[in-house]
């Protein structure tokens, strides 16, 4: 069973706006709301399909996930500012910082990115 419907499913259907990048009738892309970079867009599936988040992906979903990495350069080929380079990020879960349950990967760029990415600056032993 899917989770409830999120805010995502709601910019599919124009309920509520979004600033957006590129559609197919797959996926959707739009600039994040509250951007951690110059230039910061969320590309997701139209249809979630039971994919609340990365680990739940079935064998039926390896179509759209192909489709939505294939996705990220005509996105590239459409902003400029990610022509010289850019980081895909999917959140995944509570440790990962996944806030909205619907797929979908940050595309991040238009300045020298920093790594490595993580918070609490503990050290693998
Ligand atoms: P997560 O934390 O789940 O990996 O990422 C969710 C992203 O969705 C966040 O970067 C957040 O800023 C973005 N977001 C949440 N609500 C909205 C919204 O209504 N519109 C847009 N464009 N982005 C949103």
């Amino acid at each position: 069973m899917d989770a409830e419907v999120t805010i995502f499913d709601k910019i599919v259907s124009g309920q509520i706006k979004a600033n957006i990048v590129y559609q197919d009738d797959l996926c959707l892309a739009f600039h994040d709301v509250n951007p951690q970079a110059p230039v910061h867009i969320l590309l997701i599936p139209k249809q979630r399909n039971g994919l609340t988040q990365l680990s739940k992906a079935q064998e039926h979903n390896k179509e759209v996930l192909g489709h939505l990495l294939f996705t990220v350069t005509k996105i590239v080929e459409l902003v400029d500012e990610l022509k010289q380079g850019f980081r895909i990020v999917i959140n995944d879960g509570e440790n990962g910082g996944q806030s909205v349950w619907h797929l979908h990967l940050h595309i991040i760029g238009g300045e020298q990115l920093t790594w490595p990415p993580g918070s609490s600056g503990t050290q693998k032993k």
